[in-house]
């Protein structure tokens, strides 16, 4: 899914070409082919050379990005492409909203500039003017034949002028979409930002999805498809996040169990263990009877064998955290780690433990309540 290629440093920013560009050139050769008279060699040239122009217009806004961040002293990990756009990987925001709004206008910027650059070029060629007429009306007919400096140049400005204005429209993940929210988050603080520049990613991309219909457009339905996950999904982690900072640490306590299971136990009384419980991983204490692990009540039904001691089977990475820890800081670290969970420390010892799957589950709990309270009746 996420399998990247380096092709190089572009000024200094490593750049990465998604898998997916694979299916550039296969797309081009499936649309080259032709049943009477195979494979159109002129055809294939000519996308190619669109893709590589395409390409090139998109690394150039995504370098917009990168080089204005270093300039505003923020690190600019890589420049990711993909066929239908790319990502400027930007790990950490400046402080100052003047420096957040600079570099996200930067790409939409760097297009402008192209587009004005060829704008004129394109009037001063003999069918220019055509060629723009035919480029402002998506269902008119284009009554002459330009020259190749012409469908260039129409290229150039059309192609730029498209990707500037789709990204600043104001919806998030756009660039329009983030600026709008560096903005508001003077105003309006982060959580209510974030949620007005999602749902208007949602109410956008879902008006592009119908415009996509009309202009019989796959690849523009696609694009807002994307805007739509993506609002979505960073819309319910904004909610996750506030439900998290708001619950307590001990909403997904699980108290230290009794009797304990330890690594050279076999892997049948870890079975019997677990049917005495509704949990999905135990922890494994060492002969001392400190904490040396978890085990994954999945891992010991499917692969283990009955009387083969769980360590064998045991996972020995886990985080520590203490009882007056906020939920929203500990499931952060957990997920960082990557790991089941932390132990929870109290005066030394440990009092117990917090599972992503509780936590997971807490979230669950509330959003039922959240829908249940829409779909209520009003009280009278
Ligand atoms: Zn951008």
């Amino acid at each position: 899914m996420f399998r990247t290629w380096r092709i190089g440093r572009i000024f200094g920013v490593p750049t990465e070409l998604h898998w997916s560009f694979l299916l550039v050139p296969a797309a081009i050769f499936f649309y080259a082919y032709h049943p009477q008279t195979g494979l159109r060699w002129t055809q294939v040239q000519w996308w190619s050379g669109i893709s590589a122009l395409l390409f090139l217009f998109v690394l150039i806004h995504e370098l917009g990005h990168a080089l204005t961040a270093r300039a505003r002293g923020v690190h600019a990990e890589k420049i990711v492409l993909f066929p239908l756009g790319g990502g400027a990987l930007i790990p950490e925001e400046p402080a100052r909203t003047f420096d957040q709004v600079l570099i996200y206008a930067a790409g939409p910027l760097a297009n402008i500039l192209l587009a004005v650059v060829a704008l004129p070029l394109l009037l001063w060629q003999p069918n220019g003017a055509y060629l723009l007429r035919f480029y402002l009306n998506p269902f008119g007919n284009l009554v002459v034949l330009p020259s190749l400096t012409e469908q260039l140049l129409g290229i150039t400005l059309a192609v730029n002028a498209v990707l500037a204005i789709g990204n600043l429209l104001p919806a998030y993940p756009l660039d329009g979409g983030r600026i709008l929210r560096a903005v508001l988050r003077g105003a309006l603080g982060e959580r209510r930002a974030t949620v007005v520049t999602t749902l208007l990613g949602i109410v956008v991309g879902g008006g592009l999805i119908g415009l996509s219909f009309y202009l019989g457009d796959p690849l523009l339905g696609l694009s807002a498809l994307f805007i739509v996950s993506f609002s979505t999904i960073e819309l319910n982690r904004g909610w996750q996040r506030r439900r998290l900072s708001r619950s307590e640490l001990d909403d997904v306590l699980r108290p230290v169990g009794t009797p304990r299971l330890y690594a050279a136990d076999p892997v049948f009384r870890a079975r019997a263990l677990f049917s005495g419980t509704d949990a999905k991983v135990l922890p494994v204490y060492d002969n001392y009877n400190q904490l040396s692990g978890f085990v994954e009540r999945e891992v010991l039904q499917r692969e283990a064998v009955r009387e083969h001691p769980v360590s064998f089977y045991y996972e020995a990475e886990f985080i520590t955290g203490r009882r007056d820890d906020n939920l929203l800081e500990l499931t952060e670290r957990i997920v960082a780690a990557n790991v089941y969970g932390a132990a929870i420390y109290e005066a030394g010892e440990v009092v117990g433990f917090v599972f992503t799957e509780d936590v997971i589950r807490l979230l669950d709990r509330s959003r039922r309540r959240f829908y249940k309270r829409f779909k209520a009746p009003a009280s009278p």
